[in-house]
């Protein structure tokens, strides 16, 4: 299974594919970083895939 980018911070609702998201990477005042994790463990933290990133 693949790793996914998860914001770090505020608005965490959601895990990206694409490392270069807006939407991981947007709201800077807010934006404490990203990390990586197994998508598996992201979806057992209760977020949702994001429809901006290509898959
Ligand atoms: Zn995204």
């Amino acid at each position: 299974m693949a790793d996914v980018h998860v914001r770090i911070g505020e608005y965490r609702k959601s895990y990206h594919t694409d490392s270069a998201c807006p939407h991981l990477n947007g709201k800077q005042k807010t934006y404490g970083g990203q990390e990586t994790m197994p998508e598996a463990r992201a979806q057992e933290m209760g977020l949702t895939s994001c429809r901006s990133c290509k898959r």
